[in-house]
């Protein structure tokens, strides 16, 4: 992409506590260059499904409070499964973790490609639960440096959103592997 392309984003969200910030600067015009962008939320790693429904609730929500768009991917967790089946046992962030940040990233492309999108960033190295160097290898296997965006986003407006709303909130990143024995 050269540098006077507009860029059209289609930013990956695992949730809205992760990117509220993130969409609100995109809305406010707040990334140079960003001329447009859409929300895409692709998720089939979160179980069970119930709390999956929650978790796109929320981002419905808060994209609508906002005015901006939004996409909603297919629910198909077996898939998902399929695409890390062998690392069931890895570690967060380990290497299950990286085919789960690709198998969405893949999708991600597809997404943009049949939608008129040049570029893409996610707001999976959010959490203080994952890593961003790692989220950054596995979207730069999928997209290649020309589509991905690695945005910095404001941590401190993420924060304080979070801190002046009530989203829906949970403790564990999603798939099944993640869900913290108490
Ligand atoms: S812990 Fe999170 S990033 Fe890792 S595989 Fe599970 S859902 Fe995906």
């Amino acid at each position: 992409m050269s540098e006077q392309t507009p860029i059209k984003l289609v930013l990956l969200s695992c949730c809205t506590p992760c990117s509220a910030g993130a969409i609100k600067q995109l809305a406010e015009g707040a990334i140079p260059g960003v001329q447009d962008f859409i929300v895409l939320f692709f998720n089939p790693n979160i179980f069970p499904e119930t709390e999956y429904k929650k978790r796109m609730d929320e981002q419905i929500k808060y994209c609508e409070q906002l005015g901006v768009k939004y996409f909603i991917g297919k629910y198909n967790h077996d898939e998902w499964r399929a695409a890390v089946r062998g690392l069931e046992n890895e570690p967060e962030r380990g290497r299950r973790c990286s085919a789960c940040f690709k198998y969405r990233f893949d999708f991600a492309k597809k997404f943009a490609m049949e939608n008129g999108y040049n570029a893409i960033a996610s707001v999976f190295g959010v959490s203080r639960h994952k890593n961003q160097i790692q989220v950054d290898i596995a979207a730069l296997c999928s997209l290649g440096k020309d589509i991905y965006m690695p945005i910095k986003w404001d941590e401190n407006l993420r924060q304080k959103i979070n801190h002046e709303s009530d989203f829906y909130r949970q403790n564990y990143c999603g798939c099944e592997f993640s869900i913290r024995k108490i």
